[in-house]
């Protein structure tokens, strides 16, 4: 029989587990050798002999709690106070695009400020967390890209006020201010690859991008065991296994088996990968998160350009974790590069396919920054030019009214404009069946009938 948790014996709790050196990280474990995000919780309540907590962030999401919003709505509402749990959802900061959460991917608990905890880079910490990417348990600020937050059940946050309907649509000021499309990102870590069993980690200086070679633009080639998104691999040949190749990236960029695009994280970010060989003047796998883009047959244009945002996204994301310039020599490189630095071996990725589509890693970088500094990444198209101003509105065949995407639009934006509600930037993406929400200068958009059916 499992007893109520006091929320402030939960955050002391998290406190305790802020160590030097750090509890490592290690997926699915709850003890000082090791834990994850979630299990860093359930281990917290199993300690003070709390109500267990399912084994994933997402699980515990959808079925362990008693009040979910997002980080705004748990502000106004008085509902963030230590021992609230915080979401991180990467695929959609904001909430989901019809008003509901999507995939939770990352979950921490809020202590509060003035504990004295600072984060690895020296920030004063709010929040304690089992973070991947930092390789163990660490303080994080609020300001960390929480999106969401809840009240776990079991744990009494000091008001019987808990039953309020769960999930509200996030307030459009709060979806007008993502005015960033960051990442879809999922992670599937490859545990069975040696090269995440060599265990090696590196100090991330730069970021390699990479394509595949080959006509497969589909993540179960090289993503597995299937997770219900990516879809069965029928030959089982993906690369979280033993291989005879020692071949391992930290994320893949491809579709998803409903087509859409998205981004796999595959090794912790500050793992040492084995991507690119090495050259006379070392190995870029000492200094280079890397990636690769699922290429296809490289003449779909759309396809291109849908993963070509996401890897600017992705880098983006990457350069504001680990506090990369992305302009600046050597940060951000295609594998090409690399071997004409001298850290990598031979290969012409990913210049070959970005080329046929009028861009380059010059043009590429450019796009990271303009994404870092804030806006939508609206590459421009090729080789059409830029309209300066939007072009009168044609009804297609349809009878839609077809616009014409400027500069600085974004989705949300153009629905507000000719919908009246930003909020019906999906019947937008439905429409023209979109597979990302980026959009670019000179793109074509069909509009639905302004009165709703
Ligand atoms: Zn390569």
């Amino acid at each position: 029989m499992s007893k109520v948790v006091s929320a402030a014996a939960l955050a002391a709790n998290m406190l305790g587990k802020v160590r030097s050196p750090a509890i490592p990280y290690k997926l699915g474990g709850r003890s000082d050798k090791g834990t994850d995000c979630i299990n860093l919780i359930g281990w917290a309540m199993q300690e003070l002999g709390g109500r267990d907590v399912p084994r994933g962030s997402n699980e515990t999401w959808n079925k362990g709690m008693a009040w979910r919003g997002t980080l705004s709505e748990a502000k106004r509402l008085g509902k963030l106070v230590p021992g609230t749990i915080l979401y991180i959802d990467y695929a959609k900061p904001a909430g989901g695009s019809d008003g509901t959460p999507g995939k939770m991917d990352h979950a921490a608990v809020y202590v509060g400020p003035g504990h004295g905890i600072k984060t690895p880079d020296g920030k004063a910490g709010d929040v304690v967390h089992a973070s991947a990417s930092r390789g163990g348990v660490y303080p994080s600020t609020l300001a960390n890209a929480y999106t969401h937050a809840a009240w776990l059940t079991g744990v009494d946050y000091g008001t019987t006020d808990v039953t309020e309907p769960s999930i509200q649509s996030p307030s459009q000021s709060a979806l007008q201010s993502q005015a960033k499309t960051g990442p879809r990102l999922h992670k599937l870590i490859f545990v069975n690859n040696e090269c995440y069993k060599a265990g090696k980690t590196i100090v991330p200086k730069g970021l390699m991008v990479h394509s595949t070679g080959a006509n497969n633009p589909m993540l179960k080639r090289y993503v597995g065991p299937d997770d219900g998104l990516l879809g069965k691999n029928q030959y089982g040949n993906h690369w979280n296994r033993p291989m005879d190749r020692k071949v391992c990236v930290h994320a893949f960029i491809g579709k998803l088996e409903d087509g859409s695009i998205a981004t796999y994280q595959t090794l912790p970010w500050n793992h040492r990968a084995w991507h690119c060989g090495s050259g006379p003047k070392g190995s870029g796998n000492d200094s280079h998160v890397s990636f690769e883009i699922c290429e296809d047959g490289l003449t779909n244009a759309d396809y291109f350009r849908g993963v070509f945002n996401e890897a600017v996204a992705l880098c983006a994301y990457l350069c504001d974790m680990f506090k990369l310039d992305p302009m600046k020599d050597g940060v951000i490189i295609g594998h090409y590069e690399g071997h004409q630095r001298g850290i990598a071996g031979n290969h012409a990725d990913p210049r070959h396919w970005f080329t046929k589509f009028g861009e380059s890693m010059d043009s590429f970088r450019a796009a990271v920054k303009r994404s870092l500094d804030g806006g939508v990444v609206i590459p421009a198209p090729a080789p059409e030019p830029v309209a300066p101003t939007p072009a009168p509105p044609t009804p297609d065949g349809s009878g839609h009214e077809v616009y014409t995407v400027v500069k600085g639009d974004t989705l949300w934006r153009i629905a507000a404009n000719k919908l009246g509600s930003g909020a019906r930037y999906t019947e937008i993406v439905e429409l023209n069946a979109l597979t990302t929400e980026a959009i670019y200068a000179g793109q074509k958009l069909k509009i639905p009938n302004t009165i709703r059916a």
